[in-house]
């Protein structure tokens, strides 16, 4: 049974479990419900910051925001049950036939979070790419997207310049932070700093026991050193990136 003493109604949000406090995101120019859901100062400097990059001639547009504690956890195990591609370092699909439980657990956070312990769970976090440059549904999430000729460098240079007058970092570096670098991921850094510290192991141990997580059993066995490097070792808003 799930511990009510660990997980709170103040604490649920932590943990992808409550959504009733967030805001639906509306689109810069007709207003429209884009379906994305944020916590509301998120929201509302998201909005200013899209406004700014508008001007500068980017359509700064999210293709991930929220992500409940359910769409983490099939996310998972379609990855864990090999019914989604599970990429490597270098981004290319690994066949997992024959990989052990570790392995597997290893290979999958790469690119993604525990059930439970994805910084999306916080509405605080977006994912986000130039809509005048690239289509959603061909938009990849990869670095190359990011940099160089890529169809997002020019929003992601403008961000390294811009995102911080607006709150906003980037959580994911080289070499600074658990997860791989994620050009496309950013923080609204005075609230995500907040939460961070309430972030309990115990309360997502209890959490993933409860559920129908695939490689649970191995999860659990090293949940303590998986937060650690997966959810606190992050970098901080004072990481600048180089534009
Ligand atoms: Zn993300």
């Amino acid at each position: 049974m799930l511990n009510a003493a660990l997980i709170t109604p103040e604490t649920a949000r932590l943990y992808g479990l409550a959504s009733h406090a967030l805001v639906e995101v509306l689109s810069p120019n007709a207003g429209q419900a884009t379906g994305f859901l944020l916590e509301p100062h998120t929201a509302i400097a998201f909005g200013a910051m899209a406004e700014k990059a508008a001007k500068d001639g980017i359509q700064l547009a999210i293709c991930s925001a929220y992500r409940p504690f359910d769409r983490q956890l099939a996310i998972w195990n379609a990855k864990a049950s090999g019914k989604r591609a599970v990429l490597d370092e270098n981004e290319q699909a690994v066949d997992i036939e024959g990989l052990t439980d570790n392995e597997l657990i290893d290979l999958i956070l790469l690119w993604s979070a525990l059930p439970g312990a994805s910084r999306h769970h916080w509405g605080t976090d977006i994912d986000v790419f130039d809509a005048k440059q690239v289509a959603i549904s061909d938009l990849r999430l990869v670095e190359a997207e990011y940099s160089h000729q890529g169809p997002c460098a020019k929003l992601h240079h403008w961000l390294v310049t811009h995102a911080e007058a607006f709150g906003f970092y980037f959580p994911f570096q080289r070499g600074k932070s658990g997860v791989s670098p994620e050009p496309w991921h950013i923080s609204y850094f005075p609230v995500s700093q907040t939460l961070l510290p309430q972030f309990d192991h115990l309360a997502l141990a209890n959490l993933i026991e409860n559920s129908d997580m695939l490689l649970k059993g191995a999860v659990l066995a090293r949940l303590d050193t998986l937060v650690d490097k997966y959810v606190r070792q992050i970098a901080t808003p004072k990481d600048h990136l180089q534009p």
